[in-house]
């Protein structure tokens, strides 16, 4: 049975709840591959949760507290995208399991 959902993405995400690791990124970004394999602009176009921008220098910035643990970024990275699941009980509890 198919349920119809009334609130919009972001109010859906809302009520997810995030465990942040203030002391250890999940995910690591290596800038000079990241300039030669030339996926800046694919990482902040594909990520459904707006973790990669542009820091004012040009630099790739990752925010990483809010990442959705969907894995996109590390299969389209080619390599200059390190990630792996946030240590024990941290990062996000979806509502629905
Ligand atoms: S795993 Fe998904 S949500 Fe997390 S940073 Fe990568 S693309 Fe974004």
């Amino acid at each position: 049975m198919s349920q119809a959902y009334t609130q919009d993405l972001p109010a859906r995400l809302a009520v997810n709840k995030y465990e942040t690791d203030d002391e250890n990124s999940h995910i690591i970004v290596d800038q000079q591959a990241i300039d030669e394999e030339g996926v800046a602009e694919l990482l902040i176009r594909i990520c459904p949760a707006h973790v990669y921008s542009r820091n004012p220098d040009g630099t790739l910035a990752v925010e990483y507290a809010a990442c959705l643990e969907c894995g996109t970024c590390l299969a389209l990275g080619r390599g200059a995208v390190s990630w792996h699941y946030p240590e024990g009980g941290m990062g996000i509890s979806y509502r629905e399991g």
